[in-house]
């Protein structure tokens, strides 16, 4: 990610970080996000919760956040790269909805990663949406979470400091 110039993470919750069911976050996810803050990757969350809790969830991760995002509407995207003082072009987005995470970031002039949700179960519309995306993805996969963690190995690897060696050298 920092191979490619994004600094600035936008991320979706539900069913990208927490499981909408059971409100966890898997321990992959977790490392992928330490991984990435720890290697000088700034986080905001964005999402369309209402619920309060998701204030909670960004105080527990220690993240700043934009809830009640109303996202495909680009406003969100624009005041978390305000929260983050990150220009456009150092953004992408993260998140697993084609209709609400993908079409914003792109409304807001961002890229985008599209993760496949981390569990099936989600809200009812989200589930008639998710109908609508296989329609128009076609062949076309998200990324399966597996993804992203290597992609935070090739991030921990990529931004070790020159003669520092990885992080798991003995010498
Ligand atoms: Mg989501």
């Amino acid at each position: 990610m920092l191979g490619r110039g994004y600094r600035a993470v936008l991320l979706d919750i539900d069913n990208t970080i927490r499981a909408r069911d059971t409100h966890q976050v898997p321990r992959d996810v977790g490392l992928w996000l330490g991984r990435a803050r720890t290697a000088g990757v700034d986080f905001c969350l964005v999402s369309n919760n209402w619920h309060s809790d998701v204030y909670q969830f960004a105080g527990e991760l220690e993240l700043p956040i934009v809830a009640k995002a109303m996202k495909p509407v680009p406003a969100s995207f624009m005041v978390a790269l305000r929260k983050l003082k990150a220009p456009r072009s150092e953004a992408v987005v993260v998140g697993d909805q084609l209709a609400t995470d993908v079409l914003g970031a792109h409304l807001a002039g961002l890229p985008a990663y599209m993760l496949q949700p981390l569990v099936e179960q989600d809200l009812p519309h989200t589930l008639l949406l998710r109908n609508a995306e296989r329609v128009i993805l076609g062949d076309r996969k998200p990324e399966p979470a597996v993804h992203m963690r290597q992609a935070g190995d090739e991030l921990a690897a990529s931004c070790a400091p020159a003669g520092a060696g990885s992080p798991s050298s003995s010498e």
